[in-house]
């Protein structure tokens, strides 16, 4: 499969179905799996993907914003929930009515805030609180009688979910996920004890999933990484992991010329490459500007006539030369492979992450909009 595009990725449905499939495969069917599409989906365009994840019959989406949000809706997303994990600010209330998004709350103040809209809109919202169990980042750290006490004096809005994040899940070093889910547990405890009733707790993406810490399904899961292939790596004595993922996402990019360069050629800005022999080089029509971090300069690899081999000179806005001297059977026009497998040769997100100094959640978020997307 190829496209008349310079540089465009080939992202497959199916394989994101499988995906999902997988992941509900892991859980069980008790546990319900949000399907997470923040960032376009990790690049591979949230419309397409929810689309997907909709037709699997996933139930809840989340994503980061209720620009986010609002931008699923309006391109026809209506069947499921969409929790915005991010909360909203005062200028995004109207919209979060409107559009029928479910925000994640962060502080006792926002309850507040959320019970007001709720009261003067006329609308039953339904909030999952976020508690900052160890994370120190988005979250409340009020103790269960604060949060009591709020919900106490907020009888608009509606409590549905209590919601933590994990710092350190991949690390089987630490104990703090383990430390965090206490922490979870006993405020969920709390909450529960004092008699008010939570359909949602959910702890868990994707690392904790692939690594069974069954501890942290509870009720639902947010899954994003593991939809497009991917589980990081565990540091420590993990167990298995549980997931059968595939990346579903190719990215091509076309050879706008190939030449041959004498000894001692300088390429690209700075001349930072010099050939030590005579070479046959191509240069891509994609550069920084689509993504390929700037970091892989004289790094990186790409797949050219399905062999590795190697970025050379500084990555451009718009260009990226490649090595090509194993090779004549590429020419203008044809097409290398950034990201993906050509034949049982493979270059995938965390392997570039790697020689890019990032992680692969970075590599594919990158994928820059003008790289056009391609569904099969
Ligand atoms: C992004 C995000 C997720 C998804 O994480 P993955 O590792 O991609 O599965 C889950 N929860 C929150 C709060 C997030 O921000």
């Amino acid at each position: 499969m190829s496209a008349p595009f310079r540089s465009y990725v080939l992202i497959s449905r199916e394989q994101i179905a499988r995906n999902y499939r997988n992941v509900r495969a892991v859980v069980g069917p008790q546990v319900e799996v949000a399907g997470v599409v923040k960032a376009d989906a990790y690049g591979h365009g949230a419309l397409e993907v929810s689309r997907v994840l909709v037709a699997e019959g996933a139930k809840w989406l989340t994503v980061s914003s209720v620009d986010e949000g609002v931008h699923l809706r309006l391109g026809g997303i209506h069947q499921t929930r969409i929790l915005v994990m991010g909360g909203f600010l005062p200028f995004e209330g109207d919209a979060l009515v409107e559009y029928d998004l479910t925000p994640a709350i962060h502080s006792l103040d926002q309850i507040r805030q959320v019970d007001r809209l709720a009261h003067n809109s006329g609308t039953p919202i339904r909030y999952h609180l976020k508690i900052d169990s160890g994370m120190g980042r988005l979250g409340t750290r009020a103790s269960a009688d604060e949060i009591l006490a709020t919900l106490a004096e907020t009888r608009h809005a509606q409590l549905e979910g209590l919601m933590t994040h994990f710092a350190s899940a991949a690390d089987y070093t630490t104990t703090q996920t383990a430390d965090q889910l206490a922490c979870f547990h006993s405020i969920c405890e709390a909450i529960r004890q004092a008699g008010v009733a939570v359909t949602h707790l959910h702890t868990s993406s994707t690392i904790a999933i692939g690594y069974g810490r069954t501890e942290g399904w509870h009720t639902m899961v947010r899954a994003g990484h593991a939809l497009y292939g991917y589980v990081s790596p565990a540091r420590g004595p993990a167990p298995v992991q549980l997931l059968d993922v595939k990346p579903a996402l190719t990215w091509k990019a076309r050879l706008l010329a190939v030449k041959e360069i004498p000894e001692g050629a300088l390429v690209g800005y700075g001349g930072t490459f010099r050939a030590h022999r005579p070479m046959r080089i191509g240069i891509l029509g994609a550069g920084y500007a689509d993504g390929i971090f700037h970091r892989l300069s004289n790094r990186g690899k790409v797949i050219a006539d399905g062999k590795v081999t190697p970025i050379i000179g500084t990555i451009s806005m718009d260009l990226t030369t490649i090595d090509l001297s194993h090779t004549t059977a590429l020419g203008p026009g044809d097409e290398v492979t950034l990201l993906g497998a050509e034949g049982d040769v493979r270059l995938d997100a965390q392997q570039i992450a790697r020689t890019a100094g990032t992680i692969s959640y970075n590599i594919l978020c990158s994928i820059g909009a003008r790289v056009r997307r391609v569904y099969v």
